[in-house]
């Protein structure tokens, strides 16, 4: 998810929800457990593709694909095209393939948003693959399978990890339970590896106050979160009911 809130992303689901970027298919495999980093990664249902970012992963120049399937349905969401997971991808593997294949020596790498990247089976043997052909691999994630990620963070060079709010307050953003402890214990498992992270907050104020905000600046640093975002709620691809709720909020 850039993050979830890439300025890429709408664009590349407009052109997905057209299906621009190419024929539908299913993905085999999808929804297997366990098969993170032995299937192929011509099987990952790939919603969008943007073959240029400069702020997808900050500092490097990348392509991003944004892939299919969220187990969370977040207030703010404004791509919810993509929270689906039974939605076919709309771009072949093959694609970003022959785009990186053309694209050595003027792309630092690949950033693998969303949806969340981690409910594909495929997305190890697709990181595979990318590290394989000399680029580096990005990674967006919500944090929502702490026991996916662990499997491919070996993979994965730089994150950009969605905290979205105090544990009390997540279940209100993000409609699921437990959603707090698989976001905060993905954000442990990212540090404890040592892999470049960057949180971001997504601030709704219709859920989040600005002592809630504080109080989770506060819990961040003592994890020992050293990069952290604050951005701020956008209307676009949100729901009319959403738009009425922020307005309410904001006035
Ligand atoms: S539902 Fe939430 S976690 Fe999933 S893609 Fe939308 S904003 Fe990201």
């Amino acid at each position: 998810m850039t993050s979830h809130d890439s300025s890429d992303l709408a664009r590349v689901t407009a052109r997905a929800r057209s299906g621009a970027q190419g024929p539908g298919r299913t993905p085999s495999g999808v929804g297997r457990r366990g098969a993170v980093l032995n299937d192929d990664a011509e099987g990952l249902q790939i919603a969008g593709l943007t073959s240029l970012s400069t702020c997808d992963w900050p500092g490097r120049l990348v392509a991003t694909v944004f892939l299919q399937g969220c187990p969370w349905s977040c207030t703010y969401c404004h791509n919810p095209e993509l929270i689906d997971p039974r939605t076919p991808g709309v771009v072949p593997w093959a694609q970003v393939r022959g785009l990186l294949s053309r694209r050595v020596g003027l792309l630092d790498g690949l950033v693998f948003s969303g949806g969340e990247p981690t409910r594909q089976p495929m997305l190890g043997s697709a990181m595979r693959e990318v590290k394989e052909a000399g680029f580096g691999v990005g990674l967006h994630t919500s944090g929502a399978y702490p026991r996916r990620l662990a499997s491919v963070l070996g993979l994965v060079d730089w994150v950009g990890l969605d905290i979205k709010a105090p544990a009390d307050l997540y279940e209100a953003i993000t409609g699921v339970g437990r959603s707090a402890q698989a976001a905060f214990e993905s954000l442990r498992l990212v540090l404890d590896a040592g892999v470049p992270v960057q949180v971001r907050t997504t601030v709704d104020p219709t859920v989040l106050d600005e002592e809630d905000v504080a109080r989770l600046v506060r819990v961040l640093r003592h994890l020992g979160v050293q990069d952290h975002v604050r951005q701020e709620v956008r209307t676009l691809g949100t729901t009319p009911e959403y738009q009425e709720a922020l307005a309410a909020a904001r006035a």
